[in-house]
C-alpha cells in the first residue's frame, strides 16, 4: 500500500466526522449530557490485545466521546474564559500534525522555525510590544508566565552578583513578589514551580476598579528596598477585565529595581482596538509579558505567548548547547526560548490566524466580542430576578441573582445565584459559570468566541429568562 493509502479512508471519514461536529454546535446542546460512568464505559475500558482498523477506531472514538463534549468550540458559551478556533487555524493544526515537525530548533525544520519568527514580529506590533523583545510560543499563559519569570528570576539575582542557572536557588538572596490581588491562580503555580514558593507574594490592594493602588505599590517596594523584586501587574483580571495603571505603576517599580511582568492572557488583545487601547497605556514599558493564543486570537488548544525585553536574561534561562544539536547561526532556534526539548510546530496556527483576521479582523473580532458580552449582561441583568454586578468594560461582566424572598441573606443569594447558573447550564441552551467577586457568588460572562452571534446573545437572554421563571422563589 502506498503512505497516502494507509491515511485516505481515515483521514476521509475523519474530515465527515468534523464537519458533522461543527455543524452541530449552532443548535446542538452546550453542555454535557453524559455521566462519569457512562463516559468510563464508553472510553476507559480494558485495551484489548488486537489493533483495529484506523477508522473503526476513530469510528468507536467519536461514538464514545458523544455528551461528553462541552460546546466551547461554538457561540454560546460565555464559562471561563475559552475561545474557539477560526477555520484556518484548525486547519492549520491539522497541517501541524500532518507535517509532524519537531519545531525545537532552525535544523529539524526550517519553515517551522521560520513561521515562528513571523508570529513573534507580528504579535509584537499587534499587542503593542517593542519589536526588541524576545518571544516563546508556549502551551498558555501559564507557561508563558514561567518563561518569562524565569528570565526575571535570572536577571534580578544577577543583579545581586549571584548566577541562578548555576547556582540554584539554595542560598540565594531571597525574592520578593509584588502582585494585584486579583492576580489569576496561575501566577501562585508558576512561583512554585520557579522554586520561589507562594509565600514570597505579597497581595497589593486594589481600587474599586480592581486596579493596583499606585501608593500601595509604593509603600510595598519601600518594604523591600535593596532586595530583588518582582511586580505583577493585569491586563484585564478575569472577573472584571481590570487594568492597571501601567503609566504610573511600571515606572515606580522600575526606579526601585523591580522586574515588571504582565499578565495579558486575554486583555492585550484590545490593542487591536483604537477604542480600548487607552487602557493598554504604558503597558509596553514592562519587562515581559504573558498573553494566550487559545483565548481570544481563537486559535486551537493549546498556544500561549511569552515577550521578554531583556533578551539576554531570557535566552540564558532557557539556552542550552549539545554536541549532537545543529545550532542555527542565523535563524532562530525556539529551542533557546522554550522550556521544551522536542516541541510540535506551534507557530503554524497562530500564522494561520493571524492570516485569516489581517488587522481588520482582529480588531473586529475584539470589539464584537465586547459590544456581545455588554449585550448579554445587560440584557440578562434588565430580567426580574437579575441583577448586574459588573457591566463589561471589554468582554467580561458579573451578573448575580438574588433571592427574592424578603428574609434573604448574602448566604441565600450567593445560594440563589449558584442555582440559577446551575439551571441554565442544564438547558443546555448557553454555557456559564460562577465565581466569587468581592465576597460574593456572581455569574461571570466571558465572550472571546469568533462564533457568537447576536442570535446567540438573544438566545441566550431567553434561556436565562426561562430559567429565572421556573426556578423556585424567582419570582418576585
Ligand atoms: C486563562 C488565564 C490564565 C492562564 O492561562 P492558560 O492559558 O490557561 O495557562 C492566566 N491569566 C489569566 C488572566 C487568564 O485568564
Amino acid at each position: 500500500m502506498s503512505t497516502g493509502a494507509n491515511f485516505q479512508p481515515v483521514l476521509e471519514a475523519t474530515l465527515q466526522h468534523a464537519l458533522t461536529y461543527l455543524g452541530g454546535l449552532e443548535q446542538g446542546p452546550v453542555s454535557a449530557s453524559a455521566s462519569l460512568e457512562d463516559l468510563r464505559g464508553r472510553l476507559s475500558f480494558t485495551l484489548a490485545e488486537a489493533g483495529l482498523d484506523p477508522r473503526q477506531v476513530i469510528g468507536e472514538l467519536v461514538a464514545g466521546v458523544e455528551g461528553g463534549l462541552l460546546g466551547s468550540a461554538g457561540g454560546r458559551f460565555f464559562a471561563w474564559v475559552i475561545g474557539g478556533s477560526l477555520p484556518a487555524a484548525l486547519a492549520a493544526d491539522w497541517l501541524t500534525s500532518t507535517w509532524d515537525q519537531n519545531a525545537a530548533l532552525y535544523s529539524c525544520s526550517p519553515a517551522e522555525a521560520v513561521i515562528e519568527e513571523a508570529c513573534g514580529r507580528w504579535l509584537k506590533d499587534l499587542l503593542g510590544l517593542p519589536a526588541s523583545a524576545s518571544f516563546a510560543l508556549t502551551t498558555g499563559c501559564q507557561m508563558a508566565h514561567f518563561t518569562c519569570l524565569a528570565a526575571a528570576r535570572n536577571a534580578i539575582l544577577a543583579r545581586q552578583g549571584w548566577d541562578v542557572e548555576k547556582r540554584g536557588l539554595l542560598a540565594a538572596p531571597r525574592i520578593r513578589v509584588l502582585c494585584n490581588s486579583q492576580v489569576h491562580g496561575s501566577v501562585e503555580r508558576t512561583l512554585r514551580f520557579l522554586g520561589l514558593g507562594s509565600e514570597c507574594v505579597q497581595n497589593l490592594a486594589v481600587d474599586a476598579e480592581g486596579r493596583l493602588e499606585p501608593e500601595a505599590l509604593a509603600a510595598a517596594l519601600r518594604g523591600v528596598a535593596g532586595e530583588p523584586a518582582l511586580v505583577l501587574l493585569c491586563a484585564g483580571d478575569i472577573n472584571i477585565g481590570a487594568f492597571d495603571r501601567f503609566e504610573a505603576l511600571i515606572p515606580l517599580a522600575h526606579a526601585h529595581g523591580a522586574w515588571v511582568h504582565v499578565d495579558g492572557a486575554f486583555g492585550l488583545w484590545v490593542q487591536a482596538s483604537p477604542g480600548l487601547r487607552h487602557l493598554l497605556k504604558g503597558v509596553e514599558q514592562a519587562d515581559s509579558w504573558a498573553t494566550d493564543g487559545h483565548k481570544w486570537l481563537n486559535v486551537p488548544y493549546d498556544c500561549g505567548y511569552a515577550f521578554v525585553a531583556d533578551t539576554r536574561a531570557h535566552r540564558a534561562s532557557m539556552s542550552l548547547r549539545a554536541s549532537y544539536l545543529v545550532h542555527a547561526e542565523e535563524a532562530r532556534d525556539p529551542f533557546d526560548w522554550n522550556l521544551e526539548w522536542s516541541r510540535r510546530g506551534r507557530g503554524v496556527a497562530t500564522y494561520a490566524a493571524l492570516r485569516e483576521l489581517g488587522r481588520n479582523g482582529l480588531r473586529e473580532l475584539v470589539e464584537r466580542c465586547c459590544r456581545h458580552a455588554q449585550a448579554l449582561v445587560t440584557g440578562i441583568g434588565a430580567l426580574t430576578g437579575a441583577q448586574v454586578m459588573r457591566e463589561p468594560r471589554i468582554n467580561q461582566g458579573l451578573v448575580r441573582f438574588p433571592d427574592p424572598s424578603p428574609s434573604a441573606t448574602e448566604a441565600d443569594h450567593d445560594a440563589h445565584t449558584d442555582q440559577v447558573i446551575a439551571g441554565i447550564v442544564q438547558t443546555g441552551r448557553a454555557f456559564v459559570g460562577g465565581t466569587t467577586w468581592r465576597g460574593r457568588r456572581c455569574m461571570r460572562i466571558s465572550v472571546c468566541n469568533w462564533l457568537t452571534t447576536e442570535a446567540d446573545v438573544t438566545a441566550t437572554i431567553a434561556a436565562v429568562k426561562d430559567v429565572l421563571g421556573d426556578t423556585p422563589g424567582g419570582r418576585p
